[in-house]
């Protein structure tokens, strides 16, 4: 028997730990001792969740819901839950004081199964067994379980960290060698179901992770593109001959192809199949093949034209989809094709990916593939990039041809690199920074946060470290927009994956969640902020930050990372 209760005990040691290695080693402990069937199941619960994020992991029950399960379970008036719920402010925790009765351990598996069934049912009645299903599993709990099966239950765990601990928890559970988590991170890029993956270790060991490949409806990590600092770089970079396309500025999407089935993937990898119904029966139009997995940008466009971010961002939504798609029209123009009928085409050269996808994309009003010139005369990719810019796009997109220009999931390497309109206007650059904290507001701002706590994501150590703090450039909307947003992520105490000093401590601690995207004029170091710190080196900081806009289509760890920040410097 699978018991919840270890992984419980689990949980809460590394509520009290921030030591990344301390957090690896309880977590590679527990997998060794389980059956590699249970280690599927194991890996998604370790994160909080139920299944991979392009799978839906929401179980469809709020506060309410689980007040009443709670109710239920323990016999308690549900006045006396929320009562108790507006003093301790955590669901979890009400349901643990109630749970008086001290039961044996529920099964892990059965926790899962269930949680499962709960997302599952819907229609009518769907409330009510929902709130069954929730209390049957509460009322077989321990105090301990029940507190973390709530929070699970509401998306809630946070326990501060992701899903590059657990990889390196397997690599020693499973190989013995934590140096195999870059191998198995790898993997992960193209197999991002990392239950499926824990299993395969669990079950097979570090050879297994050679033979996973693109497999429609599983969406593969999205390849990344580098900057530099001036547009002389590139023609250094790309010795040669280079292809220049236009660089659209819109919500990257990777839409798998499979016959009549065609769903789209954003780029935190969740289904946006229906935020986008348009561009879904536009797609069944225009592929040539029947099976294939493609690579693009969808932007608000409108008569030809492609209009603001701004616009696009007013379609992710989950309801009057139908009403928006008319006010909102939108395209998508594609620049990659990663498999094709069966064959994965991740190790094909860009130029033999661009003449497949070519092949097999016939363009409409809202089906595009991406413009581009190649060449080897380095003033023709600037023209390129002029007018491109006059056509009032953001910038380019410089790939190599060479035969080693292979689709690299996941990665940020120099086979793409980016060069945007705001770099070619001298020292200023945009940043995408996680918002981790906030202050209050003074005056005008009362009620409101005054400036926000950002933070750049520090990949080697997997946590996220300030770098400045934004208080200007944001609307009166924006105020609001951000205050709401903030709402659902306020949290007690800065958590283990955030790294603040004392000299910046904000009025508010925020988990990271919500991604901004910040122009800046210069980088310094300072003694306050951690990113990049260490005990030789001071952090680094950003000079004259200014708001530009909410990126709804990124999460924390698709933040600029320290190292981006290091070759920037
Ligand atoms: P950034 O988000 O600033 O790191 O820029 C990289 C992003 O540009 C990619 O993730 C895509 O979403 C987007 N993009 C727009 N046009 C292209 C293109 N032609 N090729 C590759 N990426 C593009």
């Amino acid at each position: 028997m699978g018991s919840f209760g270890k992984l419980v005990n689990i949980y809460s040691e590394i509520e009290n730990i921030s030591s990344h290695k301390k957090i690896v080693d309880l977590l590679s402990s527990f997998f060794k001792e389980l059956e590699p069937k249970q280690v599927r199941v194991a890996s998604y619960l370790a994160l909080g969740t139920i299944g991979p994020k392009f799978e839906d992991i929401d179980l469809g029950i709020g506060d309410k819901l689980i007040i009443k399960a709670i109710s239920s379970a323990y016999g308690i008036s549900r006045e006396k839950v929320e009562e108790e719920f507006s003093i301790h402010g955590d669901l979890g925790d009400v349901a643990s004081k109630f749970n008086e009765r001290q039961r044996s351990s529920v099964d892990m598996e059965d926790v899962f199964a269930q949680m499962v069934k709960i997302r599952d049912v819907s229609g009518e009645g769907s409330q009510g067994e929902k709130i069954s299903l929730l209390s049957g599993i509460l009322e077989k709990s321990t105090p301990e379980e029940s507190k973390y099966i709530i929070r699970i239950a509401l998306g809630k765990l946070r326990l501060g960290f992701g899903e590059k601990f657990l990889i390196e928890a397997l690599a020693v559970a499973f190989t013995d060698k934590r140096d195999n988590a870059g191998k198995i991170e790898d993997t992960y890029n193209i197999c991002t179901d990392i239950g499926q993956l824990a299993r395969s270790l669990a079950e097979h060991g570090i050879s297994s992770m050679g033979r996973f490949s693109i497999k429609l409806g599983r969406p593969v990590q999205m390849m990344l593109a580098k900057r530099v600092d001036t547009i002389e770089e590139l023609d250094q970079k790309f010795p040669g001959k280079m292809a220049a396309e236009e660089k659209y500025d819109g919500e990257r999407v990777q839409i798998h192809v499979n016959g009549n089935d065609i769903v789209a993937f954003s780029r935190r990898l969740e289904n946006i199949s229906s935020q986008f119904p348009d561009i879904i029966s536009a797609v069944s139009k225009s592929i040539k093949s029947d099976k294939a997995v493609l690579d693009g940008e969808i932007v608000a466009y409108d008569k030809g034209k492609i209009q603001p971010f701004q616009k696009l961002m007013q379609r992710r939504r989950k309801h009057n989809v139908e009403e928006y798609i008319e006010k909102i029209p939108v395209a998508v123009f594609f620049f990659d094709i990663i498999y094709l009928n069966g064959k994965s085409l991740l190790k094909k050269s860009y130029p033999e990916r661009r003449k497949i996808l070519d092949d097999n994309i016939r363009e409409s009003d809202s089906v595009k593939l991406s413009r581009r010139t190649v060449s080897s005369d380095f003033s023709r990719i600037r023209d390129f990039f002029e007018k491109s810019i006059e056509k009032g796009l953001e910038g380019i997109i410089v790939k190599s041809v060479e035969k080693k220009s292979v689709y690299q999931p996941g990665k940020r390497g120099w086979l793409w690199v980016k060069w945007k309109k705001e770099y070619a206007e001298g020292m200023r650059e945009t940043f995408d920074l996680v918002i981790v904290g906030t202050y209050f507001g003074k005056g005008k701002r009362k009620g409101s946060f005054g400036a926000l706590l950002c933070a750049v994501l520090n990949e080697d150590k997997d946590r996220y470290e300030t770098f400045t703090k934004v208080g200007t450039g944001f609307s009166d909307d924006d105020f609001d927009e951000i205050n709401d947003l903030l709402e659902k992520y306020f949290i007690d105490n800065a958590p283990g994956n955030v790294n603040i000093s004392k000299m910046m401590e904000p009025d508010r601690y925020v988990e990271p969640a919500i991604v901004i995207e910040v122009l800046g004029s210069r980088i310094t170091t300072s003694p306050g902020h951690t990113a990049g710190k260490d005990n030789s080196k001071k952090g680094f900081a950003l000079r004259f930050p200014r708001f530009l806009r909410i990126r709804y289509d990124k999460g924390p760890v698709d933040a600029t990372t320290v190292e981006e920040i290091g070759e920037l410097k």
